[in-house]
């Protein structure tokens, strides 16, 4: 690609095994050609008054200019007075949907051949809303918020995801059975939407129920979008179908189109700095965004090379029972692509 051709991105390498696995995605993106350039920022040092954390204002508005970003996992470092790197993130930059993609890797056996889902999940509100208090000694109260705007949004979302790649099956998890109130006013929202996506199948199941399907037999589902902390939960069971944290991507759909991708798992400090890091979660990350960016060649390319790798078998990390460092691994990703 010739120099104005080149599409911005902002990248947080992150901490611990970040800057390792940043720098494989980088090595394989340059390999494949992908007309990227990459703006790094890293999390700083201090507290920046402007945003009350280790994250400099001017990272964030990278994203917000760039509209698209890659992040590695972030420490956000002990002590008060500032805010955490990943709520930082989510709350400046309105990230109100996150997106999961999980399907069985070929030639990686888990339990399961057949995984091909996607859960969504609100990632503004619900349990997360971090209004909490003490009533009285020994009575504490966590305020669970639900609103209208938030859960048509993200069921906004879900439904045209669905659409535009292909799936035909959105299922919406609750326990309304119970959360009459708050998850009422979220299944309320979401058949709403469901109402202008005829083309698209639309249930309900419930949070419990859905548990017991998913690991009997997950090919019974497609896409699922559901509040909160039903979705920091599904989504990580979902993980464990298909061989855990260090494979599964995901990407935070926010406010005005922005989209920033990222690994599931933290920066593993038990293994930093050692050239040990399996980085195909935040590669496969780094796919979604090119996905986001409609650049689908290159995507399949450095998707079906990575998928290669791991099924040839020769070259893997030590997390999926392998020998290979990081480099070594990244090294037979750009050989086949
Ligand atoms: P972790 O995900 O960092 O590590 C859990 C285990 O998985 C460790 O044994 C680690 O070695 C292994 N692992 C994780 N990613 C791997 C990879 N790519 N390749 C090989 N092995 C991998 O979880 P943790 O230890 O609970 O958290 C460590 C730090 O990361 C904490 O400071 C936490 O706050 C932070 N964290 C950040 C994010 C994020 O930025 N999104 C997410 C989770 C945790």
């Amino acid at each position: 690609a010739s120099e104005s051709n080149l599409i911005r991105a902002t990248l947080f390498p992150g901490d611990g095994i970040g800057p390792e696995i940043a720098n494989s995605v980088k090595q394989i993106f340059s390999s494949a050609d992908v007309p990227i350039e990459w703006e790094e920022h890293y999390v700083g040092q201090e507290i920046d008054p402007r945003t009350q954390s280790f994250l400099t204002w001017e990272s964030l508005e990278s994203v917000r200019k760039n509209k698209v970003g890659l992040k590695g996992p972030m420490a956000t470092p002990i002590g008060k007075g500032h805010r955490s790197l990943n709520l930082t993130l989510r709350k400046e930059l309105n990230l109100y949907a996150n997106v999961r993609p999980c399907y069985s890797l070929p030639g990686y056996k888990t339990r399961y051949d057949d995984v091909n889902l996607i859960t969504i999940r609100e990632n503004t509100e619900g349990e997360y809303s971090g209004l909490e208090h003490q009533v009285v000694r020994g009575v504490v109260e966590s305020l669970k918020i639900i609103t209208r705007q938030a859960s048509l949004r993200v069921a906004e979302y879900a439904f045209h995801y669905a659409k535009t790649h292909g799936r035909d099956r959105v299922s919406a998890i609750h326990k309304a059975n119970i959360m009459q109130k708050t998850d009422g006013l979220f299944l309320k929202c979401c058949r709403e939407v469901a109402e202008k996506f005829p083309e698209i199948k639309y249930e309900e199941v419930v949070i419990d129920n859905c548990c017991m399907m998913l690991v009997k037999n997950p090919a019974l589902f497609d896409v699922l979008v559901m509040p909160n902390l039903y979705g920091d939960i599904i989504s990580d069971l979902c993980a464990g179908l298909i061989g855990g944290l260090g494979l599964t991507p995901s990407c935070n759909i926010g406010e005005g189109g922005i989209a920033l991708a990222e690994a599931v798992h933290g920066s593993a400090p038990d293994i930093a700095g050692k050239n040990m890091a399996n980085p195909t979660a935040l590669l496969l990350s780094a796919v979604t965004m090119l996905r986001h960016l409609e650049l689908h060649d290159k995507a399949d390319r450095i998707q079906d090379a990575i998928l290669k790798t791991i099924a040839e078998g020769k070259y893997r990390t030590a997390d999926l029972g392998g020998t290979s460092s990081t480099t070594d691994f990244t090294e037979a990703i750009c050989d086949h692509l």
